[in-house]
């Protein structure tokens, strides 16, 4: 019951940039995101918004700080703990689709499915799924080349959703899409959450976007504020 998916407590995150200094970009971060939740992390670029999504995500180290997934205490985990919750727990979307170019928008939803021990009719049934949800169903045989920068973006999210993740974070994922497209791609965004249920963290620069999630953060001097 309303059950905590993502806790960051302390967290503190330093980079060396050697001469002249370092830059503290995390001073003690805090957050609870719970099931369902759909929560927007805004602030000016260079505020931390990516150090923080990619602590949240297992994919970089707080200097200090505890993250906390679905209930799991990730600090002193093996590396290969922390890849299997990641891989199982942990959909991430970035601005830029990374889709994998050679293979189909099925395929790519499809891939990491198989990769996690999926059968193949399973993994293609639920891409086309997850396809048709986000309105792109009839361009599932296209490579990423073919569709337009809307539809790569709502593949990406179909990709991320893939092996069903308890939380999502995304980091400005519609920052580079005119701002019509970016309407469209943001609402099957929602709508994929909202079906699922899952948790979403989702940095954006865009303030009406972010309006229209259940509450609003800021990262602002290195901690996390309501805003
Ligand atoms: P945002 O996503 O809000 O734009 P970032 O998390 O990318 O912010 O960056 C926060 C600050 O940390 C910036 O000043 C950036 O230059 C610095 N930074 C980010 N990554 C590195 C890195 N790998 N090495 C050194 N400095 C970094």
């Amino acid at each position: 019951m309303n059950e905590v998916v993502l806790k960051l407590s302390g967290i503190e995150k330093t980079y060396k940039k050697g001469e002249p200094g370092e830059v503290q970009v995390l001073k003690g971060a805090e957050l609870e995101l719970r099931r369902g939740e759909l929560v927007a992390l805004v602030a000016p670029s260079g505020a931390g918004k990516s150090t923080l999504l990619h602590i949240a995500g297992l994919l970089d180290l707080p200097d200090s700080g505890e993250v906390e997934i679905a209930g799991e205490a990730m600090q002193g985990r093996s590396d290969r703990r922390r890849t299997a919750v990641r891989r199982d727990d942990v959909g991430f979307v970035y601005q830029f689709h990374h889709l994998l170019p050679e293979f189909t928008a099925l395929e790519n939803i499809a891939l990491p499915q198989l990769a996690n021990g999926a059968r193949k009719t399973a993994a293609d049934a639920r891409a086309m799924e997850l396809l048709n949800s986000v309105g792109v169903g009839e361009r599932a045989g296209h490579r990423p080349a073919a569709l337009s920068g809307g539809e790569q973006q709502r593949v990406a999210f179909c990709r991320a959703m893939a092996n069903t993740p308890k939380l999502l974070l995304a980091d400005e994922p519609t920052g580079n899409l005119d701002p019509e497209t970016s309407d469209r791609v943001f609402g099957a965004l929602v709508k994929l959450v909202r079906e699922t249920g899952l948790s979403a963290l989702i940095a954006t620069h865009n303030l009406e976007l972010a309006a229209q999630m259940d509450r609003m953060l800021r990262l602002d001097g290195g901690v996390l504020r309501a805003a």
